[in-house]
């Protein structure tokens, strides 16, 4: 059998996976398994156990196949479904929906993916409360948690902060676009999730809608959404060239840009469509979309302002 490097590594150990009490009588935490190989052994315990073996002979079973041994309370554990193998990651299916739609858009947009020591980060930061709110609601969703994230607001920044940590869901979201195609196309509303937060991410209502990014294959992607959507698009064009001078807002520091910066702008003809089926969250950017789509808003109450600016197609007729 051929193991994983993270499996190589944990061998010759006979590991407890499970709290044990020492001698003053508190519960101590024994160092577990990594996550990889806690993911390669489970279906194989699971698998040895449903051939009939007993756990005796499973443990036997799986150290000649791994070099490892596990305890019989940790397989009886695994086995009975009373211990998780995943421990205390946060839970992550890669189940199709448009919150991990509209993940995957801003990761790809401002999001950022970050390792601190044993935390593998999802983060955005921004200045819209509202774009960080629904990427809250988004991440919680997809994480399976019963709380949205918090959202706070950092004076050092001057920015809205959202900050979620699963390694397995940092491990999805670090694949290239292209492998991530088949959960953004999904169905129709996850397409328009991750164009949405693309758009949230990266676009900008000034004259027209246009969104920027230094990433060719993924502009190239979303033109090809907004086609299918019969929402035209001019030609991918060069933005900024690489080593042109970039201003921090924040500091005052000047950087060289490490990479051209391509854009794409929506046909005047295709405003209103794309206000219709993408549009933004950031009621900032949706205020001067519907401007320019010559929609006039009502602002008769709050929620009825909430609901116009996400207009519906007869609304919009
Ligand atoms: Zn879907």
């Amino acid at each position: 059998m051929i193991l994983p490097p993270a499996l190589v590594r944990a061998k010759s150990s006979t590991v407890p996976l499970h709290p044990v009490r020492c001698s003053l009588g508190r519960t101590k935490r024994k160092k577990q398994l990594p996550l990889d190989t806690r993911m390669v052994l489970f279906p194989l315990v699971r698998s040895l156990r449903a051939s009939g073996l007993s756990f005796a002979q499973l443990q036997r079973n799986l150290f000649e196949k791994t070099q490892i041994r596990l305890s019989k309370a940790t397989i009886s554990g695994w086995v009975h479904g009373a211990h998780d193998p995943l421990g205390r990651v946060n839970k992550f299916d890669a189940e199709p929906s448009p919150e991990l739609a509209y993940t995957i858009g801003v990761v790809l947009g401002d999001g950022n993916l970050n390792v601190h020591e044993y935390h593998n980060e999802i983060l955005l930061s921004v200045t819209d409360g509202d774009f960080a709110k629904e990427f809250s609601r988004c991440l919680s969703i997809v994480l399976n948690k019963s709380r949205p994230y918090r959202v706070r607001w950092s004076e050092n920044r001057k920015r809205w902060i959202v900050q979620g940590a699963s390694i397995l869901l940092h491990k999805f979201l670090s694949r290239q676009c292209r492998e991530l195609r088949p959960w953004i196309r999904h169905c129709r509303k996850c397409e328009t999730a991750f164009l949405r937060a693309f758009y949230d991410s990266e676009g900008s209502v000034s004259g027209g809608i246009q969104v920027s990014n230094t990433s060719k294959d993924v502009l190239f992607f979303v033109r090809h959404l907004l086609r299918e959507l019969r929402i035209e698009t001019g030609k991918l064009y060069v933005q900024k060239i690489a080593g042109t001078i970039l201003k921090d807002p924040r500091t005052g520091r000047l950087y060289a840009r490490k990479k051209n910066c391509y854009a794409l702008r929506v046909r005047s003809k295709s405003v209103l469509d794309f206000t219709n089926i993408v549009g933004f969250t950031i009621e900032r950017k949706q205020l001067k979309l519907l401007e320019i789509a010559g929609i006039r808003v009502q602002t008769r109450s709050p929620g009825r302002a909430r609901r116009d600016l996400n207009p519906r197609p007869s609304a919009l007729l």
